[in-house]
């Protein structure tokens, strides 16, 4: 097993053969998930803190049943409603936890950047569960995952990201990770939500969705991200589904086989077609959220086992 990481903080910092390592681990999560007795003991007697500084209904509690299910003790601590709202500094914020000695620190920030340098500040295992528009990379880890087992491979494969591309820490991780395990992968959107510093990543650019979706193996659609937009990215939803909103006459252009995704939380009617979403020929959505247990309790794992580690030196 290869996995030299201290933190998760994005997938900028994995190399290949790590990406690797994680997925492999995670399948054999997935089978301990499906079995009756869910409980492994990988991280008995460690503590895990989930801090969320922006809201989640998915990503918070699939970390807190990976934990769960591998015996750590774990506390959510509600952001919205905390000390952060009387003042205190998020570097405050970290040495009040760190004084508690958690091992594991999952963390969700509105900005970018921010879970890296909480991570300077404190001695456990810092994962990034999303800072701002930067990265999510247990989402495109659990992507990878449910990629690798509906198409049995992870490479040279067709790919389309698709919609809110310039919002997206969703987008940035995948196409990092996807860019890393040689995939062919191309950004279909507006020209006003696809940067084309993207293109510089070897990625092919089109706004037009039959032209980008023609043949692909994968369609990964997103979220509109309205709440990090401030306005103009596009004239209507109605307008934006017509052109973008994955539907079955779109969906055609892909090959007959293809898996259709998206990390949630859905709008339906908006970015995708409820038909499409809950067709389980196509859609592998509800695959992705059993998935990022599986990814969430591997990553836990292997941190784990370095901490382990670097404390016994
Ligand atoms: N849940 C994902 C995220 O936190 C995707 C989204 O919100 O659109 O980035």
């Amino acid at each position: 097993m290869t996995f030299r990481q201290t933190h998760l903080l994005g997938i900028e910092q994995l190399a290949p053969d790590e990406i690797t390592t994680v997925l492999d681990l995670a399948d054999e999560y997935v089978a301990l998930n499906r079995s009756h007795d869910k409980h492994g003991d990988a991280l008995k007697g460690l503590t895990q803190v989930n801090m969320f500084f922006e809201n989640s209904t998915r990503t918070q509690s699939s970390f807190e049943l990976a934990g769960r299910r591998l015996g750590a003790d774990v506390m959510n601590m509600s952001m919205q409603a905390s000390s952060i709202k009387k003042g205190e500094t998020l570097i405050d914020t970290a040495m009040t936890i760190n004084a508690m000695h958690p091992d594991l620190l999952v963390v969700r920030h509105p900005h970018s950047g921010a879970v890296e340098m909480l991570s300077q500040k404190v001695n456990c295992a810092v994962l990034n569960a999303g800072d701002g528009k930067h990265e999510h990379p247990t989402q495109a880890l659990l992507d990878a995952l449910t990629i690798r087992r509906a198409k049995g491979r992870l490479h040279r494969l067709n790919i389309a990201i698709c919609g809110d591309i310039a919002h997206s820490r969703v987008a940035r991780s995948n196409l990092l990770l996807l860019h890393k395990m040689e995939n062919r992968i191309r950004l279909v959107g507006p020209t006003t939500l696809v940067p084309g510093a993207f293109a510089e990543l070897g990625c092919e650019v089109y706004d037009d969705m039959k032209e980008g979706l023609k043949d692909v193996d994968v369609v990964m659609m997103l979220r509109l991200q309205k709440e990090r937009m401030d306005g103009g990215f596009i004239p209507s939803e109605r307008e934006y589904y017509h052109r973008y909103g994955l539907d079955a006459e779109k969906l055609a252009f892909a090959k007959e086989d293809a898996i259709v995704m998206h990390p949630g939380p859905m709008n339906r009617g908006v970015e995708i077609d409820g038909t499409i979403a809950d067709d389980i020929n196509r859609s592998v959505i509800q695959d992705q959220v059993e998935m990022g247990v599986a990814v969430r309790m591997a990553a836990m794992d292997l941190l784990a086992r370095n901490l382990r580690e670097r404390r016994a030196a």
